[in-house]
């Protein structure tokens, strides 16, 4: 089969790193006979430099045009003046705007040969394995009114975090279906204690389940669910949530799986169902380490799983997103590491040929 694909590499160590996504995505090709035709667009800091706009509206019509998009990472010092009227951020939340890419799955794995790579005790961490569902393209982010004025009394700023029953029912049931597909479990995290768009989210949330007869479903406060994941991380199957709470507690969910540089995620627009192609967007969940741009030390596992999430929603090439997952657990138990994950008697390899050992492993050659 042949498929199209956007390839937006971004800022700072997104090049670096989606380089070898697409690496590994050409060994999968050609050991599974599948070709890819791949279009380069630009996004963020290098947007603005060349184009005046962090996501130009041609590169939104490209990437609408294609099977999926992989996506590095955004962010340039060089455009973090607050006062600055567009920043990099900008074209990926007009990506997720214009792809309606309103389900971030972000699953959180820890591979055991990792263990060691953790801040925490190992018998905490040990058995790490659940999946946020997190919304994309509603809640603080995206709500109006959303902005910055001057009153007699000095500046003043308002972001608003709104959502529709219909917003939280498709989010909620990727949670449900992703559930279905695990152990079965879902936990629903809000802050119904205090916010109205939470206490909608709890009672759309419980409608939902009705449909769901099977899953077992318990709902969680944000601040609880912070402290929860870092106590006993293996409470958790699925947790669903809004845009806010799921961008911070996966930043803190990435302390257990050893590094930022090993969190991969898919952003799709569609609930995920047997077989079924949906669009969506690819990407690890870390940001540009611009500290670490051009120096070939960034870890590219996160991306390399992003790609196998490719396959597996919106490619629907199960086979080979488990092919690239197989070949990247061979690699780390053959001891293979990047600065981030390294570990005494490791052997540390750089990004590219961390790319390469696990391209080598697909092909099998
Ligand atoms: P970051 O995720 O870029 O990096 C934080 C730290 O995590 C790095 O200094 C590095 O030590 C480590 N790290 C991250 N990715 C790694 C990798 N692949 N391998 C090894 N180590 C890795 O977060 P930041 O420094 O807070 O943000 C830098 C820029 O990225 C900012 O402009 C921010 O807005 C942007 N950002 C973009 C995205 C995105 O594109 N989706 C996400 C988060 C942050």
């Amino acid at each position: 089969m042949k498929y199209n694909l956007a390839v937006l590499p971004g800022d700072g160590i997104g090049p670096e790193v989606l380089a070898e996504g697409v690496k590994v995505l050409e060994a999968v090709g050609k050991r599974c006979g599948h070709s890819f035709e791949l279009t380069y667009g630009l996004i963020g800091g290098v947007a603005i430099t060349a184009e005046g706009t962090a996501l130009s509206e041609a590169t939104v019509k490209m990437c609408k045009k294609q099977d999926a998009i992989l996506f590095g990472a955004v962010g340039d010092p060089r455009y973090d003046d607050p006062m600055a009227k567009v920043h990099p951020e900008d074209g990926l939340l007009r990506l997720r705007q214009a792809l309606d890419t309103f389900a971030n799955i972000r699953p959180v794995f820890l591979f055991p040969e990792l263990i060691e790579a953790t801040p925490l005790k190992t018998n905490i961490v040990k058995g790490t394995d659940f999946v946020v569902v997190r919304e994309l393209t509603g809640g603080l982010y995206f709500g109006k009114p959303k902005r910055q004025w001057t009153t007699s009394r000095g500046r003043r700023a308002v972001d608003t975090m709104a959502y529709s029953e219909q917003e939280i029912a498709r989010i909620v049931h990727v949670g449900f279906e992703l559930a279905r597909k695990r152990r079965k479990k879902l936990t629903s995290v809000d802050k119904a204690n205090v916010l109205l768009s939470s206490r909608l989210w709890r009672q759309v949330t419980m409608e939902i389940s009705k449909e769901y007869p099977d899953i077992e479903l318990d709902h969680m406060l944000v601040d609880t669910c912070t402290m929860r994941m870092i106590q006993t991380p293996t409470y958790f199957d699925v947790i669903v949530t809004e845009n806010t709470f799921g961008d911070i507690i996966t930043d803190e969910a990435s302390t257990l799986t050893g590094s930022m540089g090993m969190m991969p995620s898919a952003s799709i627009a569609g609930i995920p169902a047997e077989g079924a192609r949906i669009i969506g967007f690819y990407e690890p969940i870390h940001g540009s380490a611009p500290k670490h741009a051009g120096k070939n030390d960034a870890n590219p596992i996160a991306t390399i799983l992003s790609v196998a999430m490719m396959f597996r929603y919106s490619l629907a090439l199960e086979k080979e997103a488990r092919m690239i997952e197989t070949a990247v657990e061979d690699i780390l138990k053959e001891g293979y590491r990047t600065y981030d994950i390294m570990g005494a008697g490791m052997k540390k390899l750089g990004t590219k040929e961390m790319g390469d050992v696990i391209a080598k492993k697909v092909t099998g050659k």
